[in-house]
């Protein structure tokens, strides 16, 4: 009787462990291949545009894109943490953040090929699933609608990844499905082309359903309903607002409403949803109608440091950072991410080291990263300024240690809980309002602090300080 129950009990934790897997994300490599630790602080590297970088190291800078060797270490690092991954994901944006006119096709091509070659050399036995980024074409986020050359080329490039039927939905879009390697029932991954929702794709203005894509996605949702199949869903540039910088989306509206309706109708067999582009550690919610977590998207951090030009970003660089995902290769439940990173400036001091930052269920005490563990994760963070405090550092892999205030916590609290347009106004003209309250208090009912406080305000103005 002891004996039977002691092989029951091996044959449950083989069981166990043959289900738990985990998978690399990296994202936003963007090589910049004429860095240089020059002495002129105008020579160091194109992606500065016209900032002078000052003291540039070896491993890179916060203002350029990333050299060579941080790209190279970063695979290497990889390679010593988790050597044999279920498979990787690679979302995109592989060339430097410079004008056109310094890029071109060739080049861009070389570049996704030099990122191709060193990821195959250093896990040539694992499967990844390759997207392609806003960055990963000439002129760039013109990414069309139909066949053409940089597809093509890239699909070859990407064959021993893509396999043959991929590779046909590939050229006309860049976008693909394939299952999963899970030896239990059939998973799914589906690869997208969200740059042709990117709003700065001038060549899917005024499209219903550019490529084809939405109606691709749906009717393979609505076959793994039938089939009952598991999905993630993966890409580059992400629905929803950025959380640096206050009412900046990425897609057009319309797009953004599409991709919402989708995620809200088939969520069922939607298990996660994995993007890169900002260049941030942070994640997104879906709800239903009712107000109920319906999905969760997590976004990933970039590898590369460069500090983003986009106007009104304050401080918007990132250490590189890279993750793993502790998964359930039955279900695709997530159960754990740990992010690794490069701290740069010590590595440029001559510790180049990848270390552990964090875990998600270590660090915010949730149970995984389920649907219903990150809509707790989010009232968390919207209650516990510790908790909040602890997020905001993560979002910039450690670069940005300052002190996120209430209008910077608004930015990112309404871009993780609403992806829809309409609902991310709302949020943001709340909580606005909810901030405003105690002054609005003051003069309601307290007038003579009011009008001391009012007196004080108009003499500072005049006096020019704010
Ligand atoms: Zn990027
Ligand atoms: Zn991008």
């Amino acid at each position: 009787m002891d004996f039977c129950r002691i092989i029951l009990l091996l044959m449950h934790c083989r069981n166990v462990i043959a289900a738990s897997g985990s998978f690399w994300h990296i994202s936003d490599l963007h090589l910049d291949p004429q860095y240089q630790k020059s002495s002129d602080p105008l020579k160091v590297c194109p992606s500065a545009g016209t900032q002078p970088v000052i003291s540039a190291g070896t491993w890179g800078d916060y203002l350029c894109d990333a050299p060579w060797i941080l790209i190279n270490s970063s695979v290497y690092a990889m390679k010593k943490i988790l050597p044999d991954p279920d498979f990787i994901l690679w979302t995109g944006d592989d060339t430097p953040h410079v004008p056109d006119e310094k890029l071109g096709d060739e080049t861009v091509l070389e570049i996704i090929e030099k990122l191709t070659n060193l990821i195959r050399d250093v896990f040539p036995d694992t499967q990844v699933y390759p997207a392609m980024g806003n960055h990963d074409f000439h002129p760039k986020n013109q990414l069309p609608t139909e066949e053409n050359r940089i597809y093509n080329v890239t699909a070859e490039l990407w064959r021993p990844w893509l396999g043959e039927p991929s590779i046909q939905t590939f050229r006309t879009g860049a976008f693909y499905s394939q299952l999963l390697p899970s030896p239990g029932p059939a998973r799914r991954i589906i690869v997208l082309n969200t740059n042709l929702y990117y709003e700065n794709n001038n060549r899917s203005i005024g499209l219903e359903d550019p490529g084809g894509q939405f109606q691709w996605l749906q009717t393979l949702l609505t076959k793994a309903s039938e089939t009952g199949e598991k999905v993630y869903i993966t890409g580059h540039v992400p629905p929803g607002f950025f959380e640096k910088k206050r009412g900046k989306p990425w897609f057009r509206k319309p797009f953004n409403q599409k991709y919402t309706e989708i995620i809200q109708k088939h969520h069922a067999v939607i298990a996660a949803q994995f993007f890169g582009h900002h260049h941030t550690d942070s994640f997104r919610m879906f709800y239903d109608n009712a107000g109920s977590p319906i999905s969760v998207m997590f976004l990933a951090p970039a590898v590369t440091p460069w500090k983003t030009t986009l106007p009104g970003v304050h401080n918007g660089a990132n250490n590189p950072g890279v993750r793993v995902f502790k998964y359930d290769r039955d279900t695709l439940l997530v159960k754990d991410i740990v992010t690794y990173y490069l701290n740069l400036t010590h590595a440029n001091m001559g510790a180049p080291e990848w270390k552990k930052e964090y875990s998600l269920t270590e660090a915010y005490q949730i149970s995984d990263g389920s649907v219903r563990s990150m809509h707790l994760l989010l009232e968390k963070l919207m209650k516990d300024q510790g908790h909040f405090q602890k997020y905001y550092q993560y979002n910039s892999v450690q670069y940005d240690r300052s002190f996120c205030d209430d209008n910077c916590q608004t930015d990112h609290i309404c871009a993780i809980r609403e992806v829809d347009f309409a609902g991310y106004s709302q949020c943001v003209r709340a909580r606005s309002a909810a901030v405003a309250t105690p002054v609005l208090d003051i003069l309601l009912f307290c007038p003579t602090m009011g009008l001391i406080t009012l007196g004080l305000w108009g003499t500072l103005s005049k006096l020019g300080h704010k």
